[in-house]
């Protein structure tokens, strides 16, 4: 599979961006030739890039994509009220083929927002798998484990989880390679010391990696230091959980010797503004303290429950905001900053290259059309992307060298169908746990 995008706009200038077996070919000054012959025939298909401006795409790295099936049930409820009355009723109801459908729904909305790859945790992990294979994204699926004095859950989580090891062991690349196991441990206070150090021992063992929830409240940072006597990045440590593999989530209240610890042990770190503001967790990512200790930032979206979007351009906008809110400093978290965050960074943590756009590096693309009224004048494309596009100036998003949409027009599914598909999903569900 081979594609050609003539004339896109890169850093001002007009290129030629050739793609091949899902990696960038070259990249160059329009037109790409190649000897005598011309260079549409040498290509599979064509994409006319004039006007349009070439961007790596969004790495969301955390989410919980289903959660798009609770977008808007329950906002502006305090956090545990929505938890105990509208979300835990009804995920004990949802089946696998409601989590598909939930996927496929969330999955649309990123290809619409131009993200090609989210790192997941959720239940339901083959519904998941589906959903991302049909959908043509890359992403790297928590085996999600939960440990709430409940033995025969517990074993099953474990099960599950060396099995999949010993799949992934085995050599069974899913979906061409674009998925990745990883074993999410939800967080701190929901898995015990114990069963983290089996996690952390299954990681050493097998290169996996794992995905936590880390310092999202005040509350648990106090839980853990009555608990456990020391603060929640150190009981990481303890556990032997803090390496390269290990990918956590939020980590608002984290202080700055835990930052140090993380970034010692090469751990990775996703802020995820909106879910924290909605959620008034009351805390803010300590930007520039992470970014002095050296450690990896990646940002996520967080589920849609607590977003209620899976709109990586507009998260960029908030993360920036909120830092420069924090610092008083308004050229706190600069656009650069945040796109890398957005990108970059997300590819560096989970092995897609350098997330940028280059010969030899996966084609993760996306073109960018500010033609519209709200991002004219153009002064600067990536100030333009930050602050103020959205997700629907996305033309055309790329993963792995396949157009996934071109002209806002969806190639991999029916739209309709799958928006459809997931409304009748959440209507049952709440149907079943008798909250409509
Ligand atoms: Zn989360």
């Amino acid at each position: 599979m081979s594609l050609l995008i003539r004339g896109a706009l890169l850093e001002g200038e007009s290129v030629d961006v050739a793609i091949r077996n899902g990696l960038i070919e070259s990249v160059g000054p329009t037109p790409v030739t190649s000897g005598e012959s011309a260079p549409e025939a040498l290509f599979d298909r064509e994409l006319d890039g004039r006007g349009l401006h070439l961007f790596p795409s969004f790495r969301n790295a955390h989410t919980h994509v289903a959660m798009v099936l609770f977008r808007g049930y329950g906002d502006d409820m305090p956090l545990m009220e929505w938890l105990q009355t509208r979300i835990w009723p009804a995920e004990k109801v949802m089946t696998a083929e409601d989590v598909y459908h939930g996927a496929r729904l969330g999955l649309l909305e990123m290809i619409r927002g131009g993200t090609t790859f989210l790192n997941e945790m959720y239940w339901h992990r083959p519904a998941l798998l589906r959903a991302v294979e049909e959908m043509g994204v890359r992403a790297c699926l928590g085996a999600t484990i939960l440990d709430l004095g409940d033995d025969a859950l517990l074993s099953s989580q474990k099960a599950e989880i060396e099995e999949l090891v010993a799949a992934r062991a085995a050599g069974g690349l899913e979906a061409g390679g674009r998925v990745e196991l990883s074993i999410a441990p939800h967080a701190i206070y929901t898995v015990s010391p114990a069963v983290l150090e089996w996690v952390a021992r299954i990681s050493d063992d097998a290169g996996v990696r794992v995905h936590i929830h880390l310092s999202e409240t005040e509350g648990e940072v106090q839980g853990c230091l009555d608990e456990h006597g020391c603060r929640p990045a150190e009981l990481l440590e303890r556990v032997g959980l803090v390496s390269p593999r290990l990918v956590a989530a939020h980590g608002q209240f984290l202080d700055r010797s835990e930052l140090e610890l993380l970034a010692r042990g090469g751990a990775t770190l996703v802020t995820n503004p909106t879910a924290n503001l909605k959620l008034a967790t009351g805390g803010i990512f300590p930007w520039r303290e992470a970014r002095a200790a050296g450690v990896r930032v990646c940002l996520g979206t967080d589920g849609a429950g607590s977003n209620n979007n899976l709109d990586m351009i507009e998260e960029m906008k908030v993360a920036a905001l909120v830092q420069k809110h924090r610092e008083v400093d308004a050229t706190a978290l600069p656009a650069q900053e945040a796109l890398a965050m957005a990108t970059r960074a997300g590819a560096e943590a989970f092995g897609q290259g350098s997330g940028t756009i280059a010969a030899g590096e996966p084609a993760d693309l996306v073109l960018v059309d500010f033609s519209d009224p709200a991002t004219q004048p153009l002064h600067d494309p990536d100030s333009a992307l930050v602050y103020a596009a959205n997700a629907s100036q996305v033309h055309t998003t790329i993963c792995a060298g396949r157009v996934l949409m071109h002209g806002r027009r969806v190639e991999v599914c029916d739209e309709k169908e799958v928006v459809a598909g997931a409304v009748a999903a959440i209507r049952e569900v709440l149907e079943r746990s008798g909250a409509s």
